[in-house]
């Protein structure tokens, strides 16, 4: 019987994990891939989106189009996972497995944090993004704060690129005058590991005159009086918050006794990312290895996991230990696109190379997209 794969979420790490078994086995194997949604966006197309750089159904690529040997897609919602029998319970009935892999990413809680959900917006998810696209229109003058709620975040040059987007955007619209804009982040500075990049990523904020609040989250937003309080105590005018929600382990997840606690990532084993159940691997944003929330970590990760399935049942070398690297764009606006590569697990401490901004970088990044939808969708 072929080997029976049961890959939950199609994100960044499903998809890659998906692609290679494929390309491995071909029909010698058996993959369910499941995910609830219908189509897969990167996270970075929720920022074309919300700023107006490209409609939302450019950005919408639907899993339905996915043909590879030995792979069938389900779309349907994950009720149940028993990783001791490696056996999962959806909407569209029961699953076993022979090899469980757990990617369902990071769930986003925008109502932990008061008044968010009333007096404000968050883009991390697809729905709160492409609503963004008729709300900033609408907005004229007054004080803008871009503001993470909660210490652990996907894609953390993703504020700072916000609010250099939202500086070229209400430039284009001749608001820019009569506007403010504040990022609120729980660090010192905005990318810890590159000294470079974050001095970069500050001077460009100098320049624009946009105001960096260093350690520091958003603790909740008050509308009538149109004020955000932060953590320590203080607060801020705010007419437009764009929120990045509190990021929890989904509930099925913690549930499963994958994880111990809904800000327990899941643990794994920081070589293999095999889970403390034989057999069932956590990969990406779900997993506590300690590498930042980001589609290049999951996809690298997924890469050992393949590799490991690859070894383990088709013979050959086993893999070599998960590194914990990857390059993020950094969006800087002005059209320009900088680049970190950045090293979390193979020194001391992690460490990031600067790419200086540039149109060279755009390419690249477009570059990176394409290769992407290849892979995974054929096109
Ligand atoms: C604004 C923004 C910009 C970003 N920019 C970048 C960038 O430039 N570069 C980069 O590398 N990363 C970027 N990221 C981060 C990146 O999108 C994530 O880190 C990455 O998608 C994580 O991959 P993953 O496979 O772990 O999880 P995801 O890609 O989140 O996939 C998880 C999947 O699981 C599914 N799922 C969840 N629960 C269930 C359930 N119960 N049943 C069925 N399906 C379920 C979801 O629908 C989802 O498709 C950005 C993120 C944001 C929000």
């Amino acid at each position: 019987m072929a080997l029976r794969v049961v890959v939950l979420g199609a994100g960044f790490g499903g998809l890659e994990l998906t692609t290679l078994l494929s390309e491995a086995f071909g029909t010698g194997i058996d993959i369910v891939l499941i995910d609830k949604s219908e189509s897969f966006v990167f996270g970075f197309s929720k920022l074309d989106v919300m700023f107006g750089r490209k409609p939302p159904r450019a950005v919408l690529h639907a899993y339905g189009t996915i043909v590879k040997p030995g792979v069938r897609f389900i779309q349907t919602t994950v009720r149940a996972i028993d990783p001791a029998a490696k056996r999962v319970e959806t909407e569209a009935g029961t699953f076993h497995a022979d090899v469980l892999v757990v990617s369902l990413g990071a769930d986003l809680d925008p109502a932990s944090t008061p008044g968010l959900v009333e007096g404000g917006h968050e883009f991390y998810s697809v729905s709160g993004a492409f609503a963004l696209r008729d709300v900033l229109p609408q907005f004229e003058g007054g004080s803008a704060v871009v503001g993470v709620t909660g210490k652990s975040f996907k894609c953390p040059p993703a504020p700072s690129e916000t609010a250099l987007l939202l500086h070229d955007y209400l430039t284009a619209r001749r608001r820019r005058g009569s506007a403010d804009i504040t990022l609120v982040m729980p660090f010192g500075t905005p990318i810890p590991p590159s000294p470079d990049t974050s001095q970069a990523i500050l001077g460009a904020f100098a320049e624009r005159g946009i105001r960096f609040v260093k350690d520091n989250l958003v603790t909740s937003v008050d509308a009538e009086k149109r004020r955000v309080t932060l953590s320590d105590g203080s607060d801020l005018p705010c007419d437009l918050l764009l929120g990045i929600p509190v990021h929890r382990v989904p509930h099925v997840v913690v549930e499963s006794g994958l994880a111990a606690q809904p800000f327990d990532w899941v643990p794994v084993n920081k070589q293999t990312l095999e889970t403390k159940f034989p057999g069932v691997y956590a990969v990406g944003d779900v997993n506590g290895v300690g590498t930042p929330k980001a589609g290049v970590f999951a996809e690298g990760a997924a890469r050992v996991v393949a590799a490991s399935i690859v070894a383990q049942h088709l013979g050959g070398a086993s893999p070599e230990a998960y590194e914990g690297a990857g390059s993020c764009y950094v969006e800087f606006g002005h059209d320009q696109v900088g680049r970190v590569d950045v090293d979390f697990l193979s020194g001391p401490k992690p460490t990031g190379v600067f790419h200086a901004p540039s149109t060279a970088l755009v390419a690249e990044k477009g570059q990176f997209g394409a290769s992407r939808l290849q892979r995974w969708f054929g096109r």
